[in-house]
């Protein structure tokens, strides 16, 4: 399997085609709009010869109006519905100038 693996800040990730939403919500963290990047991997003792990462689990998601890259498991990550956040603020239900 040839995964596409791209480097955000420090960390690493593997691409997943089916998150494909432009952002998505998290569990305990309702109020703000996602983007997620894909699936966190990291380096194990092979990657040196073989330049293959191994996932941890984890998803790499960056807040809307940050690009601070914090991760969550799969099952705590839902799509939004387009329209749904605020392109602003990243906000859910912003007010102002959202569609
Ligand atoms: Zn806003």
């Amino acid at each position: 399997m040839d995964a596409i693996t791209r480097e955000f800040g420090r960390h690493r990730y593997e691409v997943d085609p089916t998150y494909n939403a432009d952002a998505y919500q998290i569990e305990r963290h309702g109020g703000i709009a996602w983007h997620v990047l894909g699936w966190e991997v990291v380096a194990d003792e092979d990657t040196e010869w073989t330049g293959q990462y191994v996932r941890t689990g984890e998803m790499l998601a960056v807040m809307g109006g940050d690009d601070s890259v914090w991760t969550f498991p799969p099952d705590a990550i839902t799509p939004l519905a387009e329209g749904a956040y605020c392109g602003g603020c990243g906000q859910i239900g912003c007010g102002h100038g959202g569609r």
